[in-house]
């Protein structure tokens, strides 16, 4: 042991990392926190990675000032990555990236798991150069870097990110074509309704948007990659490929410690019940990494900003000893595609009924019910009009009465 504090320990220096800490401190939680984060940044907002950053107008992103850390008592750890836990000892044992053969063991009463995803890479692309993920700001800063140099580019997989990455890119005047298998983008999220309105919109944009179609294998000329080979066997020239086709929660450094892991077919990540707490004593676990149980009595692990908040809050609040009210509020995400907001309140499902309300060519309005009770409502550019709805999906409410 190296006479660290104990207190509460937090494992993620990323969103639900520094709001977790925030969150202690406001209610009234006086003893040591230590944030432990295994990039050289201190924490920053992952958003603006596909949008602002990839466009040029921002190089840092950064949630809290430089003083933040000293002013609050926040001891944060930066190039460091904890890389085993033991439950039975409450200690965690850090590593540093420089150097991992240095180690360090710290105490800890609470330990918080906030250790977000890494992203799924396609097969055969090790080290091929010009073949891109986008998670992190050093992500961010080399795409941008080589986006300077590049012609033509090929964005594989049309979920939120690959669809924000491809207007980004479009917008920085590349030549841009969007892969996806299945038959729209943000199909499995939103189904092929609202997915068909997305590719409406990024065809008016300019982008080639190829859907029903897989990427076969990336092509390169035994260095830098020069284009995708799609399974109908056309091959898109491109000198940048970005993959973005989900990603994996990172609990790697949880093997051998106990603390019990969802099955991968709901969702993976570490299981918690519904504040948090992991199936071992003083262990929470919170953000993209979390599969937190439902009030409903299932399970679910969401990759949304505002979830990984309002779960940090939860945490604080357990951790704390605070019972203080957490307003209840529907699920919501967002996501900026050239001049649009697009929103989703709820929780919609591909299968669920789809209205159309409000369409006039490219901002667009829908509700999804299911057994004729309203599940969610998708904007874009109706930011007022989805806002509005948001009392209607805290009670059980009939689509008639929104349709009428
Ligand atoms: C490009 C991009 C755009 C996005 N846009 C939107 C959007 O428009 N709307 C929306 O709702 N959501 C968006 N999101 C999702 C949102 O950013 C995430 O839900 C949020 O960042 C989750 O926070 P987190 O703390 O769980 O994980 P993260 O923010 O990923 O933080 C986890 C941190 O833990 C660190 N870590 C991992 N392992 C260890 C270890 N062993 N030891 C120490 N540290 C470790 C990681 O390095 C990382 O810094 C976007 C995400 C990305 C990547």
């Amino acid at each position: 042991m190296n006479g660290s504090p104990a207190g509460v320990v937090v494992v993620g220096a990323g969103l639900g990392g520094i709001r977790v800490a925030e969150s202690l401190r406001s209610n009234d939680y006086r003893g040591p926190i230590t944030l432990i984060g295994a990039e050289a940044h201190p924490p920053y907002d992952r958003p603006p990675l596909s949008k602002s950053v990839l466009l040029g107008k921002d190089d840092r992103v950064d949630l809290k000032p430089a003083d933040y850390f000293s002013d609050s008592s926040v001891t944060l750890r930066i190039g460091e990555r904890v890389c085993e836990i033991s439950p039975a000892d409450h200690t965690v044992t850090v590593q540093r990236l420089d150097d991992e053969a240095i180690r360090e063991t710290i105490a800890y009463e609470s330990l918080v798991l906030a250790t977000g995803l890494v992203p799924r890479a396609l097969p055969g692309t090790d080290g091929v150069a010009g073949v891109h993920v986008l998670r992190t700001i050093d992500d961010a800063l080399a795409l941008r870097a080589e986006m300077g140099q590049a012609s033509r580019a090929v964005v594989v997989g049309a979920g939120f990110i690959g669809c924000e990455v491809a207007a980004s890119m479009i917008r920085s005047g590349l030549a841009v074509t969007l892969i996806e298998p299945a038959p729209s983008p943000l199909a499995a999220a939103l189904g092929t309704g609202i997915g068909d309105l997305i590719t409406r919109m990024h065809v008016a944009n300019g982008v080639d948007v190829r859907t029903g179609v897989g990427v076969e294998e990336v092509v390169s000329d035994g260095a830098k990659v020069t284009g995708v080979r799609l399974a109908d066997g056309t091959e898109v020239a491109a000198d940048i490929v970005v993959v973005g086709i989900g990603s994996t929660p990172v609990t790697d450094y949880l093997d051998g410690s106990g603390i019990e892991l969802a099955p991968r077919e709901s969702g993976g990540g570490i299981a918690c019940d519904q504040h948090g707490q992991t199936s071992v004593p003083d262990v929470y676990a919170l953000g993209d990494v979390a599969n937190w149980r439902t009030e409903e009595g299932g399970t679910r692990r969401v990759e949304h900003w505002t979830h990984t908040v309002e779960q940090a809050t939860v945490v604080a609040h357990r951790i704390a000893q605070t019972d203080a009210m957490i307003p209840a509020a529907p699920p919501y995400f967002w996501s900026d595609q050239y001049d649009l907001k697009i929103q989703v309140l709820g929780r919609p499902e591909a299968t669920d009924d789809l209205h159309l309300v409000d369409d006039d060519g490219t901002k667009f309005l829908a509700y999804y019910s299911r057994d004729g009770v309203l599940t969610g409502v998708v904007g874009a550019g109706k930011v007022g009009a989805v806002m509005k709805t948001r009392p209607k999906l805290l009670t059980p409410t009939p689509i008639a009465e929104l349709l009428g």
